[in-house]
């Protein structure tokens, strides 16, 4: 029997192989294709079957993250989005609000995640969005920055503060996370002009003025401890981003590898310079090591493993920095045939450089890292 994803793999690169190139120059993503992928549950493959998805595990996910990765990492953003807004749903909603959202994630509606503000990005406790309840719905005044994929979204799934209106009994601060329709009265999405990479992907600042949306939208009840919330959202994110990551230094170590098999210097291929040959090396150390931290990163989820958040920490941050420097590497290998805007290796370079930027930057990353040592030590 052919296996399911080696089957998809091969099926998306059909649809997306070709035209990365041409999205990446315009800046935008076909609107249908996006939905076709989402209505076949393929942009957010561990959702459960009941749902509507693939019921993929980590480490099945995380393969198929790497091919679309290796092809096109706007798809690949809008495809972490997309995850991440499920596993939101599935881990904070109730059973009802899994029921209500997550088939219309399986079915083609597509999704973004906003945490990020102006004055909130390593440091979200600093996070100003402010969500209250009147009666049966609730009010988010606020604003979020730099949300992928948030210019075709139908669902925005929002983190906020809960403001608690001391009028009605039980209520508490805390944060919150709003199930928020793109096209509910008082959102307002403008597209973040020029991104370094990723361009397709859909980039978005939202206002917020006085938008309401029923209480049944706020997942899992407000008042949740921060941490836990913005961590578990995160933990998918990061996950994605490091496969996607691993996807992004296979396609540059194609790239390389073949130019210095078939481009000749001093009457040789590239390859049999030493130096050359050196490069190429590392580059493969870089997949190899990426792949592997992976793996267990994956391994730890489908375990269940207490080690899985850490491993997931660490997978995003070898992988993203591998892949901001392998693609330099192969940049370098490529010299001038690279060095347009356009190809492969010169995308790779602009997209890798943003992966050590999100799901918590290399320094965050790095801090957390230190907080565990420290920690275990203690
Ligand atoms: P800052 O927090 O201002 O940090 C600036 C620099 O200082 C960084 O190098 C950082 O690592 C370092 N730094 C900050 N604090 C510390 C510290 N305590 N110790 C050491 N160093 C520190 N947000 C969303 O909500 N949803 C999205 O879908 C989303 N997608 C994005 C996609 C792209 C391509 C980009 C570029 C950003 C996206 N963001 C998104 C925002 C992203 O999460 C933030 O950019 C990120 O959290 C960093 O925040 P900042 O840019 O405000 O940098």
């Amino acid at each position: 029997m052919t296996d399911p994803i080696s089957f998809a793999s091969t099926e998306i690169t059909g649809l997306i192989a070709g035209d990365a190139e041409e999205w990446d120059r315009t800046a935008a993503l076909p609107l249908d294709l996006l939905r076709k992928l989402g209505a076949d549950g393929r942009l957010c493959g561990q959702v459960p079957a009941t749902y509507g998805g693939w019921g993929l595990d980590s480490a099945a996910n995380g393969a198929y993250t790497a091919h679309v990765g290796s092809l096109c990492s706007s798809v690949r953003s809008v495809m972490t989005s997309q995850g991440m807004a499920a596993w939101t749903v599935e881990r904070f909603g109730t059973p009802e609000q899994r029921s209500d959202f997550l088939p219309l994630l399986t079915g083609g509606e597509l999704a973004a995640v906003g945490f990020s503000e102006r004055g909130a990005g390593s440091d979200l406790a600093a996070m100003s969005t402010r969500v209250r309840r009147d009666g049966d719905t609730v009010v988010l005044d606020g604003h979020k920055v730099w949300v992928t994929a948030a210019h075709y979204a139908d669902l925005l799934v929002l983190f906020g503060m809960f403001e608690d209106d001391g009028d009605s009994e039980g209520q508490e601060e805390g944060a919150v996370a709003v199930v928020v329709p793109a096209s509910t009265r008082g959102v307002r999405i403008d597209r973040v002009p020029d991104p370094l990479g990723c361009r397709a992907a859909g980039h978005a600042d939202i206002t917020l003025d006085d938008v309401r949306v029923p209480l049944t939208h706020v997942l899992g009840g407000a008042a949740l401890p921060l941490p836990l919330l913005v961590t578990t959202a995160l933990a998918y994110g990061r996950m994605s981003v490091a496969w996607g990551s691993v996807g992004i230094l296979r396609g540059c170590l194609t790239a390389a590898a073949r130019h210095a098999t078939v481009r000749e210097q001093f009457g040789v291929p590239l390859g049999e310079h030493q130096l050359v040959a050196r490069h190429l090396a590392e580059l493969l150390v870089a997949e190899q090591t990426a792949t592997r931290v992976c793996e267990h990163a994956s391994r730890c989820w489908d375990e269940g493993s207490p080690d899985q958040v850490m491993a997931t920490v660490l997978a995003k941050h070898i992988s993203a920095g591998n892949a901001a420097r392998g693609a330099a590497t192969a940049v370098q290998v490529l010299a001038s045939a690279g060095a347009r805007d356009s190809h492969l290796v010169a995308r790779a370079y602009r997209d890798a450089k943003l992966m050590e930027i999100i799901e918590g930057s290399n320094e965050i990353c790095q801090l957390m890292l230190a907080r565990h040592v420290l920690g275990s030590a203690a």
